[in-house]
This record gives structure tokens, sequence and C-alpha cells, in this order.
């Protein structure tokens, strides 16, 4: 069965045709810009070809509760031509197909734990380290949503006493987004973070604050493992850096196996950036299969 997934982000909207096995069988990048430019290019992609579902995996904030009027919106986002968008419903008006939604942080662990290295876990997180902070997470053998969905991006931290950066969120200036993303690196640096030498030590700052939000996030949800992914994250150097964080803001209160193992605990992605849409495929069939 062909299944069509959708993920989109910021700055590019990935389309893919493919199957519940997760095999992408065609994959095209769009530019974001608005809705009414962007949109109506995703539909005729998807319409070229005979997908029996959709399954969408969005930026955020979004609304993925099925019961809401409001079911499948793009909400409060700072991507203000977003704001408000009836996503899934326009998109299910013009293909008529059954159509699976989340966010893009749970597509990703979905992803994961349907094709990936998380395959077969209960509990397992996702935690994206790009222009923003994300994570999703799979709880109980099933996406964790709740009032809303988890937004693990904007926890507050601890400050490194030696960081006098402000913090950039808009929201919280000097919650994890706004001392760690991608854009607050951006601001710190002045310029791109992967021209920056390893021995700065915002990176010292970097790993303290992820590895404080992990910790944060092994204490409340107790995943069995954590993958990092986003374009901050393909800086590998940082992997041992916050593994070692981990370990030792732990200070072994949580003495398990998993965290004696850290290096198999926390990972990369193991589906080279497709993980996102990859679920996608995983929401479609179910949309698929529920309808
Ligand atoms: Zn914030």
């Amino acid at each position: 069965m062909l299944l069509g997934g959708l993920e989109c982000g910021g700055t590019k909207m990935v389309c893919a045709i493919g199957d519940e096995n997760g095999r992408i069988i065609k994959k095209e990048r769009i530019i974001s810009l608005d809705p009414e430019t962007t949109v109506p290019q995703i539909i005729d992609f998807f319409r070229t070809n005979s997908i029996i579902a959709l399954g969408v995996a969005s930026f955020g904030p979004v609304d993925p509760d099925v019961k809401s009027p409001t079911y499948g919106y793009i909400t409060s986002t700072t991507k203000v031509q977003w704001r408000n968008y009836d996503l899934i419903g326009n998109l299910r008006r013009a293909l008529n197909v059954p159509c699976g939604f989340d966010t893009d942080v749970n597509g990703a662990v979905l992803g994961e734990v349907t094709y990936g290295c998380m395959k077969g876990l209960s509990n397992a997180l996702y935690m994206t380290v790009g222009t923003g902070i994300g994570i999703g997470v799979y709880a109980n053998g099933s996406l964790l949503h709740g009032m809303l969905h988890p937004e693990g991006g904007h926890v507050m931290v601890r400050r490194h006493p030696e960081d006098t950066f402000p913090g950039n969120c808009i929201y919280h200036k000097d919650c994890l987004e706004g001392l760690a993303s991608g854009s607050a690196l951006m601001e710190r640096f002045g310029c791109n973070p992967a021209e920056v030498s390893m021995s700065d030590p915002v990176w010292k700052y970097e790993s303290y604050y992820l590895a404080q939000a992990l910790v944060d996030y092994i204490l409340t949800l107790s995943p069995e493992k954590i993958v990092l992914g986003g374009g901050v994250m393909s800086r590998a150097e940082l992997f041992p850096m916050i593994r070692r964080d981990v370990v030792h803001l732990l200070n072994d209160y949580i003495d398990t196996e998993k965290i004696k193992k850290i290096d198999e605990y926390i990972t990369p992605s193991s589906l080279e950036g497709d993980q996102a849409v990859m679920g996608c495929m995983k929401l479609a069939y179910d949309a698929a299969c529920s309808s």
C-alpha cells in the first residue's frame, strides 16, 4: 500500500511516498513559505501519487486532540503566517484520504520505535536540538499527548555560573531553548555554530544545559533509550560531553544497567534524517487501518 508522509518544518516541508515497512520510495523537499503558497505544492505532490493515507508530523504547537474542534491545527506558533492554520482539514479536503497527525518530534520518536534504533521499546524519548528544541515522547507504547503535547524544549535549567548569555526565548528568555538551541548558539557566536571550535567554552555550557534537561526527562519519564537529533547534534563531539554530564548530574541516584551503558542509552538517530518522515508512514498506516 502506498502511504504519504509529510514532515512540516519551519524552513522546509519534506513530502514522501513510502509503505508500512518504512520504505521511502520517493521524497521531495518544498521550501516552507506561507500556507497559501506552500500547501498547494504539497497537495500537488501527493495528488500525483495514489496514496491511500497520509501521516503528518508538524512543527508546533499543534492541536493533536481528535475530539477538539481545532484538531489538526497549527496553533500558537511563532511563525505568524501559520498561526491557527487548519493544516489537516485543508489536506484532508484536498486529498480525500485518512490523515494521521502529530508533532514533528513525536513523528521522529515514532519513526525510531517503529523502524529505528528504539524498535520494540515501549518507553522512549527523542530530543531535537535544531533552530528550536523539542522532545517527542513514547510512553507505555503510545505517543504522549495529554493536555497538549510535551514541550520539553522550554523547561527551565540551572544556569552555568560562567555563562553570561541572557537567553533568547521570546517567552522565557533563559529556558533550555533560549540558552541551547541552534538560534541561541548563532546569537552567542555571531556565526554558524558548525564553524566554532569545540574548545570554545560555550560548548561546555551547551552540554551542561542539554544534560540537565535529559536528567529531568530521565527522572520524570523514565525512557528506556534516548535519541538526540537536529542540526546542533550533528556535532558528534557533543555526545560524549552530554553523556558525561548526565552521569555526573544523576550522581548514582539512578543506578540501572542502562545508565551504566550510557553510550548505548543516549545515541544519535539510526535513520539518517528520515526519522520523522518514517514516523509519518506509521501515522499514515495507523490512519488507514482505523478508517
Ligand atoms: Zn522558552
